[in-house]
Formats: C-alpha cells, sequence, structure tokens
C-alpha cells in the first residue's frame, strides 16, 4: 500500500484541473457525505481525482524525489550525491551482514538510499557531487522520513552518460526563528546572528570504522561493534554564542558543521589539537552566520542550546535583507518609526547597505566557559548535518 499524503493528492488535483482548494475540499467533503462511513478523507481525495481523470502517479522514467512515498517498489530515480556515509556490519540473532547508505538530491528534494549485503560495495566507488541512477528500489519510511531500499534486483548507475543535474534541494524548508522564540525541541530552525563568543573546541575519540565516539575501558578504547581499537579517530566539537539582537544562545558545532564554521579542512581541526585556537575563536567574533538546527535543552545548566546541523558561514546579504523585508509585520511598514530605543531590529538601520549588519548585541550577563559535556556526543554521528 502506497502512502500518498492528501494534501499532495489535492495538489495534483489543482495543478491539472484548475480548480482551487475550496472547491476541492468540497467534493471530496460530499464525497464522504455521499459514502458516510465506507472511505477515509485520503479515499475520497482518490476517487476525486480519479473521476476528473487526473493520474496521482503517473509512469515515468525516473521520478522526482518529493514524488517518492512509502510504499512503492520499483523505483527509478536519479540524482546528485550529497553525502556518502561509512559502510557498516552487523551482527544480530536474526542475520548478519553489511548496510551503506547514502544521500541523493535532485531539484525537488533529497532522498537516503538505503544499500544491502553486497549493493553496499558500490559506496566504494560513490563521491559527492557524482549522479546516480537508481533502478528498482524500494521505498519505505524511517523515522518519519522516506528512505529508498535497495534489494538484489536493484542496480545503481554511477554518472550515466548524458544525464547531468542542475541545483538541488538539499534540505526541507526551515523556519526562521529569533533566539528568543526558539523552545525546546523546535527542529529545523533557521537563525540568523553574531558570533559573541567562542570557546575552544574538544575533541574526543571515534572508532575508525563506524566513527562512533568510543570510551576508554581500562586501558583500551573499544568499540561496541568494532572491539578493541588501537589507534583511534578523533572528532571534535566546538560552541559559540550567538547573538541575534533578540537573546543569545549557545550553539554546538559536531565536526562537519564546525568545519563550515571555522572554514578548515578536517585535517586542519585535527592538525591543530593540542595547539591553540585563539586566532579562529578571534577571527569568528562578529561574524555573521547562518546556522539551521535543532533546539535541545541542556538539564546541567538548565538553558536550551541550538546544535547545528548546517551552517552558513557567509550568508548572503542582500537575499537575507529581501527576506527581513518580506517577513516584517505589515503594520510595521506603515508606522511611522520612532527613534529606536531598543535596538531589536536589525532591518531599519541596513535597509541601504549592501553589506549585511547584524544587530549590536544587547549586553548580556557574562558567560562562563563551561565544558560541553562528553556525554552527549554519541548520538551525533549521523544527526549533525542530516539535511546536507
Ligand atoms: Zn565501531
Amino acid at each position: 500500500m502506497i502512502k500518498i499524503p492528501r494534501d499532495y493528492i489535492i495538489e495534483k488535483i489543482k495543478e491539472k484541473s484548475g480548480l482551487s482548494s475550496q472547491e476541492i475540499n468540497d467534493k471530496i467533503k460530499a464525497k464522504l457525505e455521499e459514502l458516510s462511513g465506507l472511505i477515509s478523507e485520503d479515499g475520497a481525495a482518490h476517487i476525486i481525482a480519479n473521476e476528473l481523470g487526473i493520474k496521482i502517479m503517473e509512469a515515468q522514467e525516473a521520478l522526482s524525489i518529493k514524488d517518492i512515498f512509502a510504499g512503492m517498489r520499483n523505483i527509478e530515480l536519479v540524482g546528485k550525491v550529497t553525502r556518502v556515509f561509512e559502510v557498516r556490519t552487523f551482527n544480530t540473532p536474526q542475520r548478519s551482514g553489511k548496510v551503506g547508505s547514502f544521500m541523493i538530491a535532485d531539484a525537488t528534494g533529497q532522498t537516503r538510499i538505503v544499500a544491502w549485503g553486497n549493493q553496499a560495495d558500490v559506496l566504494s566507488k560513490l563521491k559527492e557531487g557524482d549522479v546516480v541512477r537508481v533502478k528498482s528500489g524500494y521505498a519505505k519510511e524511517n523515522q518519519g522520513k522516506i528512505e529508498v531500499n535497495l534489494n538484489d534486483n536493484s542496480q545503481i548507475i554511477i554518472n550515466p552518460e548524458g544525464v547531468t543535474i542542475g541545483d538541488v534541494k538539499t534540505r526541507e524548508n526551515s523556519q526562521r526563528k529569533k533566539i528568543s522564540e526558539l523552545s525546546n525541541n523546535d527542529q529545523n530552525v533557521e537563525v540568523l546572528g553574531t558570533v559573541v563568543q567562542a570557546f575552544d573546541p574538544r575533541y574526543f575519540e571515534v572508532c575508525p570504522t563506524c566513527t562512533k565516539r568510543i570510551k576508554n575501558q581500562g586501558l583500551v578504547f573499544k568499540c561496541d561493534a568494532h572491539g578493541e581499537i588501537a589507534s583511534p579517530d578523533y572528532s571534535y566539537v566546538m560552541n559559540a554564542i550567538i547573538d541575534d539582537g533578540s537573546e543569545t544562545i549557545r550553539t554546538i558545532f559536531f565536526r562537519n558543521q564546525m568545519q563550515h564554521l571555522t572554514n578548515l579542512t578536517h585535517d586542519e581541526i585535527i592538525n591543530r589539537k593540542g595547539g591553540s585556537f585563539e586566532e579562529i575563536k578571534n577571527d569568528l567574533l562578529g561574524k555573521i552566520i547562518k546556522v539551521i538546527g535543532r533546539v535541545s535543552t541542556n538539564e546541567m545548566f538548565s538553558r536550551i542550546e541550538l546544535v547545528a546541523q548546517v551552517v552558513d558561514s557567509n550568508p548572503n546579504a542582500s537575499e537575507e535583507l529581501k527576506r527581513i523585508e518580506a517577513e516584517k509585520p505589515v503594520a510595521a511598514k506603515i508606522e511611522i518609526v520612532k527613534p529606536a530605543v531598543q535596538k531589536t531590529e536589525a532591518p531599519k538601520q541596513v535597509e541601504k547597505k549592501q553589506v549585511f549588519e547584524a544587530p549590536k548585541p544587547i549586553p548580556k550577563k557574562e558567560i562562563s566557559e563551561d565544558i560541553i559535556r562528553l556525554d552527549d556526543i554519541e548520538s551525533v554521528d549521523d544527526d549533525d548535518d542530516i539535511y546536507e
């Protein structure tokens, strides 16, 4: 059974019939009444589409990622590889084997491709930016997201001839919020602000095979999946305080996000282990960045924190200004602006300038430099930049 959301069906009907949402909803309601108790609203939407001769699923050579729903089989799609994850081996009483995955994106969205067993070998040949054609996959839902799994009949063609992919959509639309509006468990929120404080990074040992954090057990490092690790790899995390004029928030940048934030490569960061970070921290101060992430609560300090998942350390100034203009409440546009006593609104000061300036930080009580809780790190390996 393919699960197609009703909104998607209504959109399709709208697109092909020229009816308004209201008209379509009326038809759905009428159908529900006509067949009371026999069908769901989704079912009624399907019937309306049918009656209007509109095909919801069209046979296409390759599907757009936004048109993939759980339950679909025999899927063919084409996309650009945006990330390749490590192949992992597993060993459970039920089965053992290996599994690997990678992300692909097209102009409509992004999805994860999961390869089992020998199919996972293809991952070693994949790199970011490759175009892939996936044949005969099946879609299922995993933690609220659709992913395309490969079976023995599936095929992956790397850089098929004559196929190019332009701009891709690599993340869901995030919601821009002021820091003062953030609340615990917010997901996919976007903040634009100035770095007002940056802290030294912390390094921690990870398993070279699965990149999970490993702990020192007695004299040796052990990975739950891969046993004793003679020479661990290292990963890292850095904290910074961001201020957008409404509030400040401590923001946590794991590995890839720390690379984006500092514009340093993995090797450059590793080489600085034990060395000084003063210069890099100084460079960050006053820098305007855009962060998309999720909000979590730090129990120990009873405050919320932002865990960065996408970092833009060089946001496009004119784009941001346009956006701030567009998001300004209508009332604010016609109101005569009083002399700004409180500097809480950024747009007024920057309207005519080319360069974007963030609002001046409000003086804050001193922020003590507390340590990052490494105990929270175990779960970050894949969680970190899932949208990229
Ligand atoms: Zn491991």
